[in-house]
């Protein structure tokens, strides 16, 4: 029998074991146990549900146009439970000093497909508007050195290329603060290639961005397709049914929960697997689903090379829901919509003199939580979500609950209002959470693979590589369960038959 070690249970290495569960039949009978270091399984997505509140503490949800997370919750009997964002009420915010005013209607990231609304924004000077105007003039010379780039490693930051089509300005206006929460970086040092392959492949197949999102959008509505489909999908009760739909499938024999891997190690053919806790095991497969510093801790003895092609930094978030009862909300004036994103460049320089201040910097957005969502609050009750993060987030990590709630309390009143004080706070922190993706990541996953590659039997998924959404961590999961079986099962049949080896 073909045995799999997976090393993590966050939401891709859940989804290899959910898999492998599916899978195994009598007939093709598989062995895997999924390690967790922590007590609980789905690592960053997690949800909290109290007095009728529903609270993401990680993800909130998927976005609907990648099929594996729907798909999955379908298969899992969650049909029932999918519910999408309220899009006739999508509006986001951008703060600027203590006002905040809307995105422009229409906007795919940085790219408008609304030149009334674009043109009407305060949010951009007339410079940047005639930068905006320019674009499609310039499709042939844009195109052009696409293509010439297309056949080699050229990669640049996402600064650079939205530079190139729409100015400095759009980019610090539009892309910094939309990816600072996703990818966790400044967008000088973020791989254009790596977080934008929709926006390179329209560069290459349009030269304009303008252009391309314009007959994208032409081909969509030519193919019909669903108007009414909502831009993100979630559950009712949260993502967190779909973790605990995921481990119900999986043999309580196959789960380990509280049981760090200290090491892995090459015997034969072969993996031993070594825990904090239990004894040595042996595995003809190994799927390593852990953090990139993780990672690297774990295959340095192997290969020196592999931690330098990893992702070397990582920034830490830190959300905090706030819970205000109907009595409370009453009186506070919330403006329709999403929710609001801070600009980086507001937050980024000086030393700030107070936690407030300091709070007052790392804050990068906040979630109208019962408005982006059905039943995520009761009737006429609100809830928020402020996310904390950049360069100023980890000295709050160390912060208590109740002084980070206090601070969120502080630093959204500063843009919503005077706030009351909420039915209750939940805190969360996720240090090291949202791997940076530098210039050059693609070109170094295809190196990593390679040195990979010479370890037969090894294989790595999570945010690190290849995507840090939930729709692409669950498709790698089931798809290199896949392979690991496919692979173990070619090389079982020429290894030394498993067994359990005692610790030294
Ligand atoms: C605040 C926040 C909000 C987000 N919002 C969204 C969103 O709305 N939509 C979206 O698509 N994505 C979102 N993301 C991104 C997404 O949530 C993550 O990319 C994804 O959950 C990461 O999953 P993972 O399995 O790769 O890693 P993790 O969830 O980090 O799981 C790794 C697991 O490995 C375990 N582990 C670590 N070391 C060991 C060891 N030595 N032995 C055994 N186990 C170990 C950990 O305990 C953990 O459970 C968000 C991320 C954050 C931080």
């Amino acid at each position: 029998m073909k045995r799999v070690a997976i090393v993590g249970g966050g939401i891709a290495g859940l989804s290899a074991a959910s898999e492998l569960a599916r899978t195994h039949t009598d007939s093709a009978p598989c062995a895997f146990k999924l390690f967790e270091a922590a007590p609980r399984l789905g690592g960053i997505v997690a949800t909290e549900r109290r007095a009728g509140f529903v609270i993401e503490c990680g993800p909130d949800s998927w976005v609907s146009e990648k099929p594996a997370a729907r798909t999955l919750a379908v298969e899992l009997g969650l049909a029932d439970a999918l519910i999408g964002s309220n899009d006739l009420w999508r509006k986001t915010y951008l703060a600027e000093g203590r006002t905040l005013t809307p995105l422009p209607d229409g906007m795919r990231m940085m790219v408008p497909s609304n030149w009334a609304a674009l043109l009407a924004s305060p949010l951009l000077s007339w410079q940047a508007k005639l930068a905006y105007l320019r674009e499609p003039k310039m499709a042939a010379a844009l195109q052009a050195s696409a293509l010439e780039n297309a056949g080699n490693t050229h990669d640049e930051s996402v600064r650079d290329f939205v530079r190139r089509h729409f100015g400095a300005e759009a980019a610090d206006a539009f892309a910094a603060p939309l990816l600072a929460g996703v990818f966790g970086g400044d967008i000088r040092h973020l791989s254009a290639r790596a977080v934008l392959p929709i926006f390179i492949h329209l560069e290459r197949e349009h030269g304009s961005l303008i252009l391309g999102l314009q007959a994208r959008l032409r081909t969509a509505a030519n193919n019909s397709a669903p108007a009414s489909a909502s831009i993100f999908t979630s559950l009712r009760d949260g993502l967190g049914t779909l973790i605990e739909r995921m481990e119900q499938r999986i043999p309580a024999a196959s789960l380990r929960r509280n049981c760090r891997v200290q090491a892995i190690e090459r015997e034969g053919q072969q993996w031993r697997v070594q825990t904090e806790t239990h004894d040595a095991e042996i595995f003809d497969a190994v799927i390593l689903a852990v953090p990139a510093h993780v990672a690297a801790s774990l295959l340095a003895p192997f290969d020196a090379e592999i931690p330098t092609l990893l992702p070397q930094q990582a920034s830490s978030a830190i959300v905090v829901a706030l819970a205000f009862s109907a009595a409370s909300a009453a009186s506070m004036r919330i403006p329709r919509g999403f929710g609001f994103l801070v600009p980086q460049r507001q937050s980024a320089t000086g030393h700030p003199d107070s936690q407030a201040a300091l709070a007052q910097r790392a804050l990068l957005a906040c979630t109208f939580v019962d408005q982006k969502f059905p039943h995520r609050a009761p009737p006429g009750a609100i809830l928020l979500r402020a996310f904390f993060g950049g360069p100023h987030a980890p000295a709050l990590l160390g912060e208590s609950d109740t002084t980070l709630s206090t601070l969120a309390l502080q630093s959204l009143g500063t843009l919503l209002g005077k706030l009351p004080e909420p039915e209750f706070a939940i805190v969360r922190r996720w240090p090291q959470s949202l791997p940076l993706y530098a210039v050059g990541h693609l070109q170094r996953m295809e190196q990593l693979q390679e040195r990979v590659a010479r370890l037969p039997g090894l294989h790595l998924i999570g945010n690190a590589y290849h995507g840090v959404g939930l729709p692409d961590l669950i498709a790698a999961g089931q798809a290199t369960a896949r392979t690991a079986i496919g692979a173990a099962c070619a090389q079982s049949s020429t290894a030394n038959p498993p067994a359990t080896r005692t610790r030294p």
